[in-house]
């Protein structure tokens, strides 16, 4: 079985029974939250992007993407 190599290895693609964690730059603190969102300028409408928060970057993670018009939902992380 050849392994496959990614080209574009996604940054924070948690694996299975990984703890989730913020993808705020630098915060390595457990997730609490999803931010899911799409910019309409390169993704279809029906897409999604999700950034994951800890309670402290959830605020400003938030204001990043509604400022720009690109939020969508607000979940819990550990809801998918
Ligand atoms: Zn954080």
């Amino acid at each position: 079985m050849a392994a496959r190599r990614f080209p574009y290895p996604p940054p924070r693609l948690a694996a299975v029974g990984d703890p989730l964690i913020c993808s705020a730059k630098g915060c390595r603190a457990p997730a609490a939250w999803a931010l899911r969102w799409n910019n309409p300028k390169l993704h279809p409408p029906e897409r999604r992007k999700v950034w994951l928060a800890c309670p402290g970057h959830r605020e400003s993670l938030g204001a990043f993407l509604s400022t720009r018009g690109f939020l969508r939902e607000v979940a819990p992380a550990d809801a998918g």
